[in-house]
């Protein structure tokens, strides 16, 4: 039997960061995960393969749409979806094995299975028990349907099944306005495809800035994705290669059909525990199944932490890494820290949405005094050069400290730029510090300080 002092349950983004921040501390480290490979669901079939998708269909969008206006004649390319998908999954591989590399470089071993926790300090694999002075549950989350919705992965499929379909579909209906139903309902409508996205609803990316929502809603409307929006979907119908959705619109009750080749359900997400025993260890889970911390990743039960999807918050691959690096350092006596207030979120459409801090919605309802500074990319010669000039930075900030209190950009390479704010929020920086850094020219980020700019004296650019 294998001693341990941290044994890391499940490999993904928490799991796999977790296991190498606590063997870089000097703690033998073992990590158990049941796939084929490391990463979890964010480089198998997550992050990774969908950021893969996007840009290989982006960059078809631009063969299709800018090029010949900047001279570049010629037929635009044709698409060879196994080639695709084969690219995808080449990018997979790389990432996963990158993964190993780093297990073995960290002297991490890989426990190969499923694991599970017979008594607090001990972790089964197969037919073989670990003993483990702590344990972290990294186990993540699956995919959460509707009640009545039955997924095959063929003609109604989860995000999983759309990353790896046969064919490209004719018509596609993605079920919910999320993240995960945007990203990959542009890939398929870049694709040609007909995307219907139908949101219970009455706005997109609900928890998003309301002005982003309404723009980043009539930018994707003019690409050529369709709404449905305040709809209630009462069941999906399988049938050999087609599927029909049935929903109520709340506004009138009155009921309607629609069908298509595939139907993505992309209602969301739930954390995945099963098979760990936690339970009957004792270990307290929320009403919604989530693991309970306190505030320093601890379950309930001594010497077993938690992190990631499998915890409550924002469902993001980098929450779980910084709590897993914040876990292994609060094992290892140190003090890790997570700041939930500055955790930037990113849509990678095109253009791309992000946003960090507190929405205008949120100050409001907080009766927080703010001042807004907003600045549209059509200022920015870069953006106008590279035909990205729709969107906009917008920056809160305290109306009388002047401190940043969110962002939220909707524009080229907005997930890049989001991160200057966030690292002046940590910094606790007010606009005006923003503002008074120089920004080389010409770069999308000069968006960034003229919305800065635009929250004291005015931007330069408007
Ligand atoms: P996971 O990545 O889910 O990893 C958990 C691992 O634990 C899995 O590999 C599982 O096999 C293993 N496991 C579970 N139980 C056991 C057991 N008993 N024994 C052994 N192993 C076990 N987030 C972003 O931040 N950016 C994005 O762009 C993004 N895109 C996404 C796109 C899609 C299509 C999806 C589905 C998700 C996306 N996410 C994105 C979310 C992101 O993937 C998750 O937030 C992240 O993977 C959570 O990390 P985790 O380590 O908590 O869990």
């Amino acid at each position: 039997m294998a001693q341990y002092d941290v044994i890391v349950i499940g490999a993904g983004p928490g799991g796999y960061v977790a296991a190498i921040r606590c063997a870089q501390l000097g703690l033998k480290t073992a990590c158990v995960e049941g796939r084929e490979t490391l990463g979890g669901t964010c480089l198998n079939v997550g992050c990774i393969p969908s950021k893969a998708l996007l840009h290989a269909t982006h960059q078809l969008h631009e063969a299709e749409h800018n090029f010949a206006k900047m001279g570049l004649k010629g037929k635009s390319p044709s698409v060879d979806w196994p080639q695709m998908q084969a690219y995808k999954t080449d990018v997979i591989d790389g990432n996963t094995k990158g993964i190993e590399f780093l297990f073995k470089k960290n002297k991490i071993d890989w426990l190969k299975g499923w694991g599970s926790i017979p008594a607090a300090g001990k972790v089964k694999v197969g037919d073989e028990v670990h003993e483990a002075k702590n344990i972290i549950v990294a186990t993540g989350s699956e995919v959460a349907t509707l009640p009545g919705v039955e997924i095959d992965e063929e003609t109604v499929v989860s995000s999983t099944g759309a990353l790896s379909l046969k064919k490209i579909p004719k018509k596609m209906i993605v079920i919910g306005a999320g993240v995960i139903g945007l990203e990959m309902g542009s890939v398929y409508s870049r694709l040609g495809a007909e995307v219907t996205v139908i949101e219970y609803l009455d706005t997109i990316t609900p928890t998003m800035d309301g002005e982003v929502q309404k723009t980043f809603q009539r930018i994707l409307k003019k690409q050529g994705l369709n709404f449905i929006l305040g709809a209630a979907v009462q069941g999906v119908e399988a049938m050999k290669t087609k599927a029909k959705v049935t929903y109520k619109l709340k506004k009138d009750d009155s009921e309607h059909t629609a069908d298509a080749d595939v139907v993505l359900v992309a209602t969301g997400r739930k954390p995945y525990t099963d098979g760990l025993g936690l339970e009957a260890l004792g270990v307290e889970l929320t009403d919604r199944g989530f693991v309970k911390t306190d505030g320093h990743w601890k379950t309930s039960v001594d010497g077993i932490y938690a992190i990631g999807d499998a915890i409550e918050g924002p469902m993001l691959a980098h929450k779980a890494e910084d709590e897993g690096m914040a876990a292994a350092e609060v094992i290892a006596g140190k003090a890790g820290h997570v700041n939930y207030g500055v955790i930037p979120s990113v849509i990678y459409t095109s253009p791309e949405v992000s946003s960090v801090g507190k929405t205008e919605e949120e100050l409001k309802k907080e009766g927080v005094d703010y001042k807004v500074g907003k600045f549209s990319f059509m200022g920015n010669g870069r953006a106008k050069a590279n035909f990205a000039a729709d969107g906009f930075v917008k920056l809160l900030a305290d109306k009388k400290t002047d401190r940043i209190l969110g962002a939220h950009i909707i524009g080229p390479m907005a997930g890049d730029l989001i991160h200057e704010v966030c690292v002046a929020m940590e910094f606790g920086a007010s606009a005006e510090d923003l503002a008074l850094t120089c920004h080389a020219h010409p770069t999308y980020s000069e968006a960034v300080r003229e919305a800065a700019l635009a929250c004291g004296d005015g931007p330069i650019h408007s």
